[in-house]
């Protein structure tokens, strides 16, 4: 047996038998970890990643946790389930409708485990680098017929009273250009508005609403792959809930920390970008295990996903029995960043020159430099290459969040084939998402679970009664 897999299997085998030894306590700490889009494939391509490309033989943290499990996530309406019918599951225990948000398929309004956790004097804290009033935060306070209506969503995150809300932005601040009376009602409700994650904790406010002001967009924070300087990180967002709870409900917690950007990471059919977003997840949860090993008997840690996105896959048609995840070490820029490089310059006064294309794509993906590329695939570079920025055809490959240039799309085409990646959808799919727990009450997610499952077992942990 290898020294690494010995390593893994002794830990493995500590952290089953510390859990098994306490299941029976009650969960006061509850950490609900949600990678949305996070399935098989992005957290495999991760640890891939890890293993070969960082040369780091240990697994990632969350397959170390002793209790895995699969979730099935289909929706009221649909076999491919939106965030918003997911979050609806996963925060209430109720299929609904995709777009539809803390109501069951009837339009009729249902309560988060969150909202039962509170009434039992858990302090509550939902962490997300997507926007703040995007539909998995959202399916723990809000109850709307439509994700899209944020400036209702706003005023619901105002009147919840939980302690911390966290993501990007809120959408409802502004209306058609114009400035709402959101940040009023968020202030009338009693709840501080701050947008520097170092105020928190200066704060004596128990209610806050926190966006960050170094968000790159209002649906995300950034990816990490772009290096955005003073990004909240997910692992920040953990530690500033952990403190803020700490201090205001010392006596039991209950926090929800999304990564977003899996999900968006994997609509733009990124693998690099998504690669390096689950590891900054893993890091987060890192974070809660730190928690959970000074509060072992009173912790309970579940991570699992909302849906697939993608159709994400370790090895496609190109590299056949092989993946080659070092080619993605050199990329410095998501695919939403190289595509607005590629609009500016179609903008400019100056035609681009591919000599000068070939050198920033070296420079910033590791193209030609790193990830050797065929005359063939040169060519067929070049010919996408002349008919975006010299015949100036505007083809477009629009996803949920982006519209990418055209350049952009067979660049990063290209970098999935290199790596070996596979992708079979630009939305969301069907598939199973795993499920890794530790803790109070872990064992109670052994065996399949369907999405709806999942809040009432947690709050079977907590030995809360939805009321
Ligand atoms: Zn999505």
């Amino acid at each position: 047996m290898r020294k690494s897999s010995k390593l893994r299997n002794l830990i493995s085998a500590i952290l089953l038998l510390v859990a098994v030894s306490l299941s029976a306590q009650q969960a006061k700490y509850i950490f609900y970890f949600i990678g949305d889009g996070m399935s098989p494939g992005q957290v495999m391509m991760a640890d891939t990643y890890k293993r070969k490309a960082l040369g780091d033989s240990v697994p990632l943290t969350m397959m170390l946790l002793p209790v895995h499990s699969l979730q099935t996530t289909y929706s009221a309406s649909s076999p491919v389930t939106d965030s918003a019918a997911a979050g609806t599951a996963l925060a209430t225990g109720v299929k609904t409708k995709n777009s539809m948000l803390g109501m069951n398929a009837d339009s009729i309004a249902v309560n988060s485990i969150a909202r039962y956790l509170h009434d039992n004097g858990y302090g509550v804290a939902l962490m997300t680098n997507s926007a703040a009033d995007d539909a998995t935060p959202g399916a723990f306070y809000a109850h709307v017929t439509n994700r899209g209506q944020h400036y209702e969503i706003g005023r619901q995150a105002a009147e919840s009273g939980f302690e911390l809300i966290t993501g990007a932005a809120l959408r409802g601040l502004e209306k058609d250009g114009r400035v709402t009376d959101l940040a009023d009602y968020i202030a009338s409700q009693g709840v501080e508005l701050l947008t520097d994650p170092e105020a928190v904790a200066a704060s004596d406010s128990r209610r806050i609403i926190l966006t960050p002001k170094s968000s790159l967009w209002n649906w995300d924070m950034g990816y990490y792959v772009d290096s955005n300087e003073g990004q909240m990180t997910v692992e920040e967002m953990t530690v500033t809930a952990i403190r803020h709870l700490s201090r205001h409900t010392p006596d039991s917690f209950f926090m929800m920390v999304e990564c977003g950007s899996i999900d968006h990471a994997s609509h733009a059919n990124d693998g690099g970008a998504v690669v390096k977003e689950v590891l900054a997840f893993d890091k987060a949860i890192e974070t809660a295990l730190d928690f959970y090993r000074s509060h072992p008997d009173e912790t309970l840690i579940v991570i699992t996903a909302d849906h697939e996105t993608g159709g994400m896959t370790v090895g496609n048609n190109h590299t056949g029995y092989s993946a080659r995840p070092e080619y993605l070490m050199p990329q410095k820029i998501s695919k939403e960043i190289f595509s607005q490089y590629c609009d500016d310059l179609m903008n400019a006064d100056k035609k681009p020159d591919w000599t000068e294309m070939k050198e920033y794509l070296s420079e910033n993906l590791g193209l030609f430099s790193v990830i050797p590329i065929s005359e063939r695939r040169e060519n067929r570079l070049k010919d996408v290459f002349n008919a975006t920025f010299v015949d100036g055809q505007a083809r477009r490959q629009e996803t949920l969040y982006s519209n990418f240039n055209q350049f952009a799309v067979e660049v990063f085409e290209m970098l999935n084939e290199k790596a070996g990646i596979g992708w079979t959808s630009l939305a969301h799919t069907g598939n199973f998402v795993p499920l890794f727990a530790i803790g109070a009450g872990a064992e109670l997610f052994t065996g399949l679970n369907d999405n709806t499952d999942v809040p009432m077992k947690i709050l079977k942990a907590a030995g809360v009664q939805p009321q």
